[in-house]
């Protein structure tokens, strides 16, 4: 272990992986800055000088059920850290629910349904975590029964993110996680375009007289100035509401609205169009838009394939095309992700919610993989 200390970088890794790899598996990270670092393994046997530090382990080395589960069996390390393009961070929050509680086990059971996740993601031909050095962040701390506290919580605990350039990916976690989640975007980059895929708006003003609440955040979000709703797309939006009068709220708030049914009729590249209409340029990759943010409810999907959420409603899309809506989102230099609502006591017995969870997240990452390039 002491030659890791001596030995600075990727080659002091390699050389102490060959001797390692036998008994050590999985997410455990090497640190070249100090030896007050202990060097506890390998993440990547093949790892070249110009491979990011921060990958997960050669599962041809250790099966893929091996080792403490992280995102994507990650690293897990704190950030703001050096060296890290994009964090994957658990909101474990759920008491702003109106119905089913239990997304606070969210993060971990998609941390869990992840480590099947291959790095190459051959649908848009990248390899993401070669080309984005990316690590668990580990969970915010938050304050159950406090939604107010625990947005300013998250807040606090993404702006240093931000600042730092890290692309934080957040896994909650009931929808009101987000308002702390745009709190922190509008602290470090200004008012964000948002990107919302989701059975509902969330637009709504309160429920019970709370108005911290899982389907109230873009509300808020609009009242702080966080987001600007004429540079944004909310789509998905179906079931029963309480009145006539529930999706004009979204319009009156300035937002575009393409309804579940709407969307449904939409090719993916229909779809990126408009998206990419909205937020405000045709050649992103120019970065000329300013700041994007997407946030994924998994209730946008049928319950067919994500039961375990907060409030399911039927006639929802289906994985592939909604995939599918992400990868035609490809260029778009977005600021932050989330994927919500993930609630694994109402999964079924093959976690397919969270399966799905893991799969969308991992779609974001590929977003942002495909942006850097
Ligand atoms: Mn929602
Ligand atoms: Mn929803």
């Amino acid at each position: 272990m002491a030659t890791g200390c001596t030995v600075a970088g990727v080659q002091a890794s390699r050389a102490v992986a060959t001797t390692h790899t036998t008994t050590l598996a999985a997410n455990t990270f090497h640190s070249s800055d100090t030896c007050s670092h202990r060097l506890i393994g390998i993440r990547y046997i093949g790892m070249s000088a110009d491979q990011p530090r921060f990958q997960p382990p050669d599962a041809s080395v250790a099966p893929r059920y091996t080792g403490i589960r992280t995102f994507a069996r990650l690293p897990q390390f704190p950030v703001p850290h050096d060296g890290v393009d994009a964090a994957v961070i658990g909101v474990p929050f759920d008491t702003a629910t109106s119905f089913r509680p239990g997304a606070r086990f969210g993060p971990e059971a998609i941390r869990s349904a992840s480590a099947l996740l291959r790095p190459y993601n051959p649908a848009l031909d990248v390899d993401v975590f070669a080309t984005l050095a990316t690590v668990d962040g580990g969970d915010i701390a938050i304050t159950p029964g406090n939604a107010l506290r625990t947005t300013e919580q998250i807040d606090a605990a993404l702006q240093p993110v931000l600042r730092a350039g890290i692309v934080p990916l957040v896994l909650g976690g009931d929808h009101s996680i987000v308002l702390g989640e745009l709190r922190a975007q509008k602290a470090v980059h200004g008012p964000v375009a948002l990107v919302l895929l989701d059975a509902h708006a969330d637009t709504w003003d309160q429920y019970y007289g709370e108005r911290y609440f899982h389907g109230t955040p873009f509300r808020r979000a609009v009242e702080e100035g966080l987001v600007d709703p004429s540079r944004s797309l909310l789509a998905g939006m179906r079931g029963p509401l309480y009145g006539p009068g529930d999706l004009d709220e979204p319009l009156e708030l300035g937002f575009e609205v393409i309804t579940g049914s709407e969307l449904a009729a939409l090719s993916p590249g229909e779809y990126g169009e408009r998206v990419r209409s909205r937020i405000g340029s045709d050649d992103l990759i120019r970065r000329e838009a300013g700041p994007v943010f997407l946030s994924f409810d998994i209730d946008v999907l049928d319950p067919a394939w994500a039961p375990g959420t907060g409030t399911p409603e039927v006639a929802g899309l289906e994985p592939r095309k909604a995939l599918a809506f992400l990868r035609a989102l490809a260029g778009i230099p977005f600021t932050g992700f989330d994927v919500v609502e993930v609630s694994p006591p109402y999964d079924s017995a093959g976690q397919v919610t969270a399966l799905h969870g893991a799969a969308v997240a991992y779609e974001l990452l590929t977003l942002l993989a495909v942006s850097r390039r």
